[in-house]
């Protein structure tokens, strides 16, 4: 199976840590007046006014994550970074903000009417997956993916509220498809040439073992965070093939290895700054990498590929 753009990995900007999870204080609170700000030699800096022009704190979560990440590390400034909504009218919390309230109260003991909340960016939402096709086949027959675990619509960076666009239009042509090719049943029903299988052992009678999974997760935290770089991403892959020449794997380990080597490698081939992607070490988008990533399992190892983006009429959005 190929998985498509797994180094797009989106962080929300607007998040609270709340007893081992993440409370989200959704984009409307920014769109409705909140303000992000720092403090800066003990006194707030609205940042993201300074910084992201007239857009100010409007901008997109990535952009917004990447200055959060900025003005963390300078060394005038002091974390963790505050959404502000003490200036948001009371028909706007009347109308749409009642919910954010309710659970700033009720998870934080807050008034974020009165007081500004800490915030830190969290992972929110993975534009990348399970290769598919305009039509939602992957590269195996009759393997269709949608919604969240397919790669398909959101590029770089989905857009806030589009998730829908995947799992609902997604859903209906990938149904439609599934009904047509099991009506035809052919063979050779997938878009893609398959890449090559996991050699045949029996591992059915092992089980995970929760320490690989505890450490593949300390590791996408160390190198797969809101900005990457090249030496920690090499050094991860190591300890990744490492992993995996390990003997008696259960078939979870594996398949967990395999996956989290491609988001990994998928990240480190990707030598620029683009959308949900920073690099440090690359920070700007270089068009050479235009392309989407394709990670596959040639039998032996992960691979890495780059594929062109379809043009429109194509990729069927006409
Ligand atoms: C806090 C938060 C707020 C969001 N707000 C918005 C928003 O405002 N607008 C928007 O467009 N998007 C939003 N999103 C994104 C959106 O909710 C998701 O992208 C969308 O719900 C994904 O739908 P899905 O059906 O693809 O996957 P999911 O909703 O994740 O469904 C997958 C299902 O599969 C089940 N499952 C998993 N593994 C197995 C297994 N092995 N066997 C059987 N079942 C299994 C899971 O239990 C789950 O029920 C938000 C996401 C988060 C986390």
């Amino acid at each position: 199976m190929e998985f498509g753009n797994l180094e797009f990995i989106q962080y929300h900007p607007t998040m609270v840590p709340v007893s081992g999870k993440n409370l989200l204080i959704s984009e409307a609170a920014r769109s409705e007046g909140g303000r992000l700000y720092i403090e800066r030699n003990g006194v707030p800096w609205y940042f993201l006014e300074e910084l992201c022009g007239p857009e100010g704190n409007l901008v997109s979560r990535n952009l917004a994550v990447r200055k959060m990440y900025e003005v963390c590390s300078r060394p005038d400034c002091r974390p963790p970074v505050y959404l502000d909504m003490r200036e948001i009218p009371e028909v706007a919390w009347q109308k749409r903000l009642e919910g954010i309230k309710e659970e700033c109260g009720k998870f934080l003991n807050i008034n974020p009417e009165k007081t500004p909340v800490p915030i830190e960016p969290a992972v929110h939402y993975f534009m990348g997956g399970i290769l598919v096709d305009e039509r939602h086949r992957a590269n195996k027959n009759f393997l269709y993916a949608v919604g969240e675990c397919a790669c398909q619509y959101h590029g770089a960076n989905r857009l806030g509220g589009n998730s829908m666009l995947g799992a609902l239009y997604g859903g209906k042509v990938a149904a439609r498809t599934a009904v047509e090719e099991l009506e035809k049943y052919r063979a050779a029903a997938c878009g893609f040439q398959e890449k090559g299988n996991i050699p045949e052992k029996n591992f059915e009678t092992q089980r995970e073992d929760g320490a690989l999974r505890r450490r593949t997760e300390e590791i996408l935290s160390g190198c797969m965070g809101t900005v990457r770089e090249e030496t920690e991403l090499q050094k991860a892959v190591r300890e990744l093939e490492k992993m995996w020449k390990r003997e008696h794997l259960a078939p979870e380990e594996r398949n967990r290895i395999l996956l989290v080597s491609a988001m990994v490698m998928s990240a480190l081939e990707r030598r620029e700054s683009r959308g949900a992607h920073i690099r440090s070490d690359y920070p700007d988008a270089r068009p050479e990498f235009q392309k989407s990533t394709a990670a596959y399992f040639d039998g032996k190892q992960v691979r890495i590929r780059f594929r062109d983006i379809p043009a429109d009429k194509e990729a069927g959005n006409v």
